[in-house]
């Protein structure tokens, strides 16, 4: 896997730390629970998103282009990141906004990641709920190029086979630390959206013969969805790196059922999720993905289906800055 033929830009604080979760395995009794922080990456207040960033800004500015034009929910971190990394590289960037979530609560509106938006000076578009976003942002693309401006367009979540390399990153840092210390993985979990980051991870892994697992826990799709997407891209993501083998499908599994009643709506399970981290660990989830992903986790533990000796790594990938956006959901859980 030669991650360095393709055109990369250096954001992140890198390698995250993995750390192991003392109290957190203890309180479930097991399995050994580790946390890879990507949370932790650096600009912006972290995420996941800025790993895709690295290899998608590279190939933006080894092509010329002056903007970049992206879209996503309007607590979208993604969106967040991309200004941050506009802002680094000197470029214009567009953000294109979509009223995903049925919400009129001005916290989630203008508070959380819309605020840091607006403070590095993002140029915001509004669409409504159900709108083609990848459909709007080449709109946005054609009538900036009209302009004479030189657009580069990046997905939602930045999930394309160059944005997913940075997983595939991911993938040998992580399993470099991992050797390091003599920690056998056995199962890597984190929430999945877009499916870059779990796309990414499954090529990597399969580009080192790492036979790792992943167990994504969807945010938004039904699990024969999710699962179809994910693997798509995977297979995408294999062939850029130049696998010569595609990905097996039984390598993907995403696990969809702690959405709760949609895409960015609150759950109780996520609420408990937040507070058991922080009260154990001192670790902030995110409401939106890692909080549900965390959810998940924790409900399939106490179902059984992990051993106790069994090492689990959660990639938290990031999103905390969301947490102001639903300060009264989460006010009223705290109690
Ligand atoms: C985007 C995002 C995810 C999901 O990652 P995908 O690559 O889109 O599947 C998970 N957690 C957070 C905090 C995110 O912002």
């Amino acid at each position: 896997m030669h991650l360095a033929r393709f055109p990369r830009v250096k954001i992140c604080h890198a390698p995250t730390p993995l750390e192991f979760m003392p109290n957190l395995t203890k309180r479930l009794g097991g399995p050994q629970l580790w946390i890879k922080r990507d949370d932790c990456t650096g600009l912006a207040t972290g995420g996941n998103k800025n790993r895709k960033l690295e290899f998608l800004v590279g190939e933006a500015l080894a092509l010329g282009a002056d903007t970049l034009v992206t879209q996503g929910a309007v607590q979208s971190n993604h969106v967040r990141q991309t200004v941050a990394a506009a802002a680094k590289f000197g470029l214009r960037c567009v953000g294109v906004l979509e009223h995903r979530v049925p919400t009129n609560d001005p916290d989630y509106l203008d508070g959380g990641n819309v605020l840091l938006d607006r403070l590095m000076g993002l140029q915001i578009e509004y669409r409504p709920a159900d709108t083609d976003m990848q459909a709007a942002i080449e709109e946005v693309g054609d009538r900036l190029r009209g302009e004479g401006a030189k657009p580069y367009l990046i997905p939602g979540g930045g999930s394309n086979p160059t944005g997913a390399l940075g997983y595939a990153a991911v993938a040998l840092e992580l399993l470099a630390q991992a050797n390091d210390i003599g920690l056998r993985i056995g199962r890597v979990v984190h929430a999945t959206g877009s499916c870059g980051t779990q796309a990414g991870l499954v090529a990597g892994f399969a580009a080192l013969n790492a036979d790792i697992r992943v167990l994504g826990i969807g945010v938004r799709n039904p699990r024969d969805k999710q699962e179809a997407n994910v693997h798509k891209l995977a297979e995408a993501t294999a062939a850029k790196l130049g696998l010569k083998e595609g990905i097996a499908r039984d390598a993907v599994e995403a696990n969809c059922d702690y959405v709760g009643a949609g895409y960015g709506i609150p759950t109780d399970g996520m609420a408990e999720a937040v507070m058991l981290l922080a009260r154990t660990e001192g670790i902030f989830l995110d409401p939106v993905y890692s909080g549900k992903a965390m959810a998940g986790l924790i409900d399939l533990i106490r179902r059984g289906a992990f051993r106790a000796d069994e090492n689990v790594v959660f990639v938290h990938t990031g999103g905390q800055v969301g947490l102001f956006a639903y300060k009264d959901f989460l006010t009223r859980a705290a109690g």
